[in-house]
């Protein structure tokens, strides 16, 4: 079968390389150059697998792994969160990619945020995101300091630099959302190297609804393969290898179904930050619960006296700022 995949972010690019071998692909960007705006933070477990199986060692662009993670009011043990050098890493893949449009019989929307190919979403949410490249004599940590509607981060990067970003749903929130992050965290403003605005689609694969349209079948963030935390980069690439698994078995019949089923977690946690942006305390505390137990596996070392500390810090607060 012909495939073109089109955008060669994180998910196009991957996917390109699990279906080159047994497929005629074609690939094809709007950039020139891959596209480096993210903070560059990934679950390493899951990454160091995804990236196995396309004969990437994972662990050569590891920039920093973080010990631990710092809000306004917790401090939790990082287990499983690094930062990666999604740059290179990006570039490297793009040596070797055949940028090229084939006649095909099947098309990938991989264009992220844009969802380019496949329909309109009703109600869409893209939220604003600003990010710079900054250099801090901090301990490496993870930083963040949320909002109702969004937040603000610290990435390590290694070396003395940092991401400091924020994403909200405006590009005023997301700068005043930076600017107490500075304040509580000591981030002082004295430059950067490099500095960006971006957009992040805020909505749950079940809200992004078709992925599939005619001949054209979606993966990552354009079917909503991004947490309510704005994590995005390991369900991108887990999308595209259930899609690479679909067709190899020639069931792509059941896609959706799969990819629904794969990131329960994703919508769970969409339900929690709802809970938090309509300010409803019992459904905060349910899918808090939930929330906590999903991210126990995945990425940090909560303990009960955690969970009852955004509990307490939340209802003082109203559950929203
Ligand atoms: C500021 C910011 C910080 C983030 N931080 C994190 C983080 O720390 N950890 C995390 O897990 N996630 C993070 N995310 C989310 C994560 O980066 C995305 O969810 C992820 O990159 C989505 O992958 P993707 O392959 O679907 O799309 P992308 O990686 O965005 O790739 C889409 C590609 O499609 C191309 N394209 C667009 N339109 C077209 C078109 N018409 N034709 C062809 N190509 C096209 C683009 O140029 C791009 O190369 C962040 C996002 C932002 C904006």
């Amino acid at each position: 079968m012909k495939i073109q995949i089109h955008g060669a972010g994180i998910s196009g690019s991957y996917l390109y390389f699990l279906l080159r071998d047994e497929f005629d692909v074609g690939i094809d960007d709007v950039r020139a150059y891959p596209d480096c705006r993210c903070g560059w933070g990934i679950t390493y477990k899951e990454a160091k697998k995804l990236y196995k199986g396309i004969s990437i060692n994972f662990d050569e662009y590891i920039l920093s792994k973080p010990r631990y993670v710092i809000t306004d009011s917790l401090k939790i043990k990082n287990r499983n969160i690094v930062t990666f050098d999604r740059a290179r890493l990006l570039s490297e893949l793009w040596k070797e990619l055949e940028f090229k449009k084939i006649e095909s019989k099947l098309e990938v929307d991989a264009t992220g945020f844009k969802r380019a190919y496949l329909p309109r979403i009703k109600n869409d949410k893209i939220y604003s995101a600003i990010q710079t490249i900054e250099r801090h004599e901090v301990d490496e940590n993870i930083y963040a300091f949320g909002s109702k509607t969004g937040y603000a981060w610290a990435f390590p990067l290694g070396d003395g630099k940092w991401h400091i970003g924020a994403g909200d749903v405006t590009l005023e929130r997301a700068k005043l959302l930076v600017e107490y992050l500075r304040k509580i965290y000591g981030f002082e403003e004295k430059g950067f190297e490099c500095s960006c605005r971006a957009y992040i689609r805020f909505l749950p694969p079940s809200k992004c609804l078709p992925f599939m349209n005619g001949n054209v079948i979606g993966i990552g963030e354009a079917i909503g393969c991004i947490s309510g935390f704005g994590e995005g980069n390991t369900p991108s690439l887990f999308s595209a290898k259930i899609l690479r698994d679909c067709l190899i078995n020639s069931n792509l019949e059941d896609y959706e179904m799969r990819i629904l089923k794969e990131f329960k977690w994703i919508e769970i946690e969409h339900k929690f930050i709802e809970a938090i942006q309509e300010g409803k305390i019992f459904k905060f505390l349910l899918y808090l619960l939930k929330v906590a137990s999903i991210e126990k596996k995945r990425t940090l070392n909560y303990s009960f006296r955690d969970v009852l500390s955004i509990i307490v810090n939340q209802i003082f607060r109203g559950i929203m700022r």
